[in-house]
């Protein structure tokens, strides 16, 4: 049975043009650097995102603790958001590869961000604090808001004043630039290092790109190799990747098109909560008026009628995930799968 796959944007499968160019790849071993499939995804990565220089990476936690690695020593800190993936999907790893301290705030409200970061600057001197390393930016945020490029401005002047640098796990970057209807390096600029997934509404199998200055990437290339993540011929999948950054970025705006129907269609539902002002790429969030519904069992019924979608979060909210390979018709039958649901 073939189901309609809301859960993430990670189950796309790659599109033809990707399965015929990872059967024609051309590959070389890229630990010596001798892949020309590789470097030119990451040529092209670098030139897209304005930065020196990228390294193809297998995955979007990879890039991320990578990035962590490569710009903090041990017993550092940290500063980011509660919610981001790096403290919340990537199993502690910050501090058992890294050794960092992560140094959260809670997002009361979007904006304005930077003031979040500078309370928790430590100032150097005091014998006790550990040293601020690192501020962490996700854009968009994982609840699918999109920081507009003032408050990313705000963050790297802040950087720039306290000499801190910044990374940004831009997993879906080109989602962020499409919403704010600006390039994806103008987002890239406020960010010292920069993470995008290929793997995700861009439709590659496989791979994520860490960029940053010439400096940063090569001392990341070597932190690669000690994390395991030097792949040999990884022009296989990177033949896919290219493809996807050249032809996906700008297909994305129909998955958010899609979502804003699908959070359309859900709102017409009056059991249903959904803030459609707040759908910005191609996510949709959903809660139940009552909190009585039992939305484990939601997600079981819709399974039983071929739609997957995730379990709710601790707040009962459900998100679903727009893509490439979801059709409007997809959408109807999902929102009246769910009207059944309730009856
Ligand atoms: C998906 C995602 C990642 C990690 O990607 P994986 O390839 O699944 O490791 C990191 N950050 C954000 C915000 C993501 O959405």
């Amino acid at each position: 049975m073939e189901y309609i796959d809301l859960r993430s944007d990670t189950v796309t499968q790659p599109t033809p043009a990707m399965r015929k160019a990872m059967a024609e790849a051309v590959m070389g071993d890229d630990v010596y650097e001798d892949d020309p499939t590789v470097k030119e995804l990451e040529n092209k990565s670098a030139a897209i995102l304005k930065k020196e220089a990228a390294l193809f990476v297998p995955t979007g936690t990879f890039g991320n603790q990578l990035a962590l690695l490569t710009h903090c020593s041990r017993g550092t800190e940290v500063i980011l958001n509660e919610n981001c993936h790096i403290v919340q999907h990537e199993c502690g790893a910050a501090a058992l590869i890294s050794g960092v301290q992560l140094r959260c705030f809670e997002p009361a409200n979007p904006y304005p961000v930077s003031k979040e970061y500078e309370k928790r600057i430590r100032i150097p001197g005091d014998i006790h604090e550990p040293v601020t390393s690192l501020l962490v930016t996700e854009n968009p945020l994982s609840n699918g808001t999109v920081l507009p490029l003032s408050e990313l401005t705000a963050l790297k002047n802040l950087g720039e004043r306290f000499n801190l640098p910044i990374h940004m796990d831009g997993a879906r970057i080109f989602n962020a630039a499409l919403s704010l209807n600006v390039s994806p390096a103008e987002i890239a600029r406020c960010a010292d290092s920069v993470m995008f997934c290929f793997s995700k509404g861009l439709c590659a199998p496989v791979g994520s790109m860490l960029a940053g200055t010439k400096e940063f990437i090569k001392k990341a290339r070597k932190n690669r190799k000690l994390m395991g993540g030097g792949l040999h011929k990884a022009g296989a999948v990177a033949a896919a990747a290219l493809v996807a950054l050249q032809e996906m970025p700008p297909l994305l705006r129909d998955d958010h098109e899609k979502a804003l129907l699908l959070g359309q269609l859900l709102s017409e539902i009056p059991e249903l909560s959904v803030d459609i002002t707040r759908i910005q790429i191609n996510m949709v969030f959903f809660n139940f008026r009552n909190n009585n519904i039992d939305r484990e069992a939601l997600a079981t019924y819709l399974m039983e009628n071929g739609i997957l979608i995730n379990p709710p979060d601790k707040d009962g909210i459900i998100r679903l995930v727009t893509h490439h390979w979801i059709t409007s018709d997809n959408l109807k039958t999902t929102v009246s799968a769910i009207k059944d649901f309730l009856l």
